[in-house]
């Protein structure tokens, strides 16, 4: 997931990067998830146990969890920790990426051509799915873009092994522990064989690319073969992801965010990811869409954002935006998302270009700035280096406090006003 200036260290793009955002954003749709199924229970980190020793404590827990003897010896034959996700999983570099870059690779022009072709071959299947989920069929292939480039990237890891590494050690022990489970779930049902169970190193499976928890949830058998095949049949993999979406409020009829240009003396102290308001309300502060194309509905509620700050371009994002980040919490997937979704309908690129040589903060300097926050009481949600909703939050309340154009963007500018205000 999960880069502007800067906008969130855990990006996605690489599939590393949106693996990354989907363990954070998984979060969130296994909180729902969780509440049906008992507590995991706290994973014994940093006992210095062996991989075979917890292997044999772990195999007690599934099989009082319903999983056959058989199925598990089965799964993880020959399965020792994955040193790759160990490493994926600690390595941070010196910059997050920016919006722009992952964008860029996101809704590259060649995404939205394969997709529109894949539009037009999978029309029967969408006209289904829209009537009987109510998901828009943009939004859906966009997904189905984002995830797997139209189910072409799909992962290779075995997911047993991937969910173990992450189960043993790691920061997502608790996690780890719960998606195993139900991957062995899915195993013990037969809805895949392990030769077959392949994944992204988060654990993510087929082409639009959910947890085991969710799979067992939400997937759908939509060409009635008995099989919910989500590895190579398309439909199966786009009713799924249609069923989540449904699952989590999706609005039919509403767009995920439209690019809006701003009017001069635009108030930015308004803007903000969770400050919706009508969107006549907006328009008649003089906030416009892109290319002067009408609102539409203008009683829906919506939210202006700005991921790159105030030189950047602007969105109104709408509810579905945040039914998008149950999918993925990262802010930047929900803006590929939304933005691939509307270029597949036939929108042209945006209008206003990212401020691409702006210099910004690394993320040594984004913790600082996080830490100054801090120690003025904001709540950044850390001082991680990672630029997330309440960061933004905090760097608006600065700007305004400083008197600066406030659009919540860290940029060095905000930094060196901390630093001086802080001598
Ligand atoms: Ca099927």
């Amino acid at each position: 997931m999960a880069a502007a200036g800067t906008f969130a260290v855990c990006l996605p793009g690489s599939r590393i990067g949106s693996d990354l955002g989907k363990w954070a954003a998984v979060l969130g749709v296994l909180v729902v998830l969780a509440a049906s199924s008992p507590a995991p229970r706290v994973a014994a980190a940093g006992t210095g146990k062996s991989f075979n020793q917890w292997v044999s404590e772990f195999r007690i827990e599934a099989l009082a969890a319903g999983i056959s003897a058989a199925v598990f010896d089965r799964a993880f034959r020959k399965v020792r920790p994955d040193p790759a996700i160990a490493r994926s999983d600690v390595s941070q570099p010196e910059f997050a990426r920016t919006i722009w870059d992952y964008l860029d690779k996101a809704v590259s022009a060649r995404r939205v051509s394969v997709g529109r072709r894949k539009l037009r071959q999978t029309a029967a299947t969408l006209n289904k799915l829209e009537k009987r989920f109510g998901v828009s069929r943009y939004a859906l292939a966009a997904i189905w873009g984002v995830e797997s480039a139209y189910g072409r990237i799909i992962g290779r890891k075995y997911v047993i092994r991937s969910l173990a590494t992450a189960a043993y050690r790691g920061r997502r022990q608790a996690f780890g522990r719960r998606e195993l489970l139900a991957a062995l779930a899915m195993l013990e049902r037969g809805d895949v064989t392990p030769g077959k169970f392949v994944g992204s190193w988060a654990g993510a499976v087929g082409q639009t690319q959910m947890l085991p928890s969710a799979y067992n949830k939400f997937a759908v058998d939509f060409d009635g073969d008995k099989r919910r095949d989500v590895w190579t049949t398309p439909g199966d993999a786009l009713a799924s992801a249609a069923n989540l979406l449904r699952s989590f409020n999706w609005r039919a009829g509403e767009p995920v965010l439209h690019e809006i240009v701003l009017p001069k003396d635009f108030n930015y102290r308004l803007s903000g990811i969770d400050k919706f308001r009508p969107v006549s309300q907006w328009a008649a502060m003089g906030v416009v869409r892109a290319r002067r194309i009408a609102f539409g509905a203008t009683t829906r509620p919506g939210a202006v954002i700005l991921p790159a700050g105030a030189k950047g371009p602007a969105f109104m994002i709408y509810r579905n935006f945040h039914v998008v980040r149950l999918y993925n919490k990262s802010t930047a997937y929900a803006l590929a998302v939304g933005h691939l979704a509307n270029r597949l309908r036939g929108d042209r690129p945006l209008v206003t270009a990212w401020p691409r040589r702006q210099k910004r903060l690394s993320i040594m300097q984004l913790r600082e700035l996080q830490q100054r926050l801090i120690r003025r009481g904001a709540d950044t949600g850390g001082a991680d280096g990672r630029v997330g909703p309440k960061t933004r939050r905090a760097v608006s309340v600065f700007q305004q406090q400083a008197d600066m154009v406030a659009d919540g963007h860290p940029s060095p500018a905000v930094l060196e006003r901390l630093r001086r205000d802080d001598l």
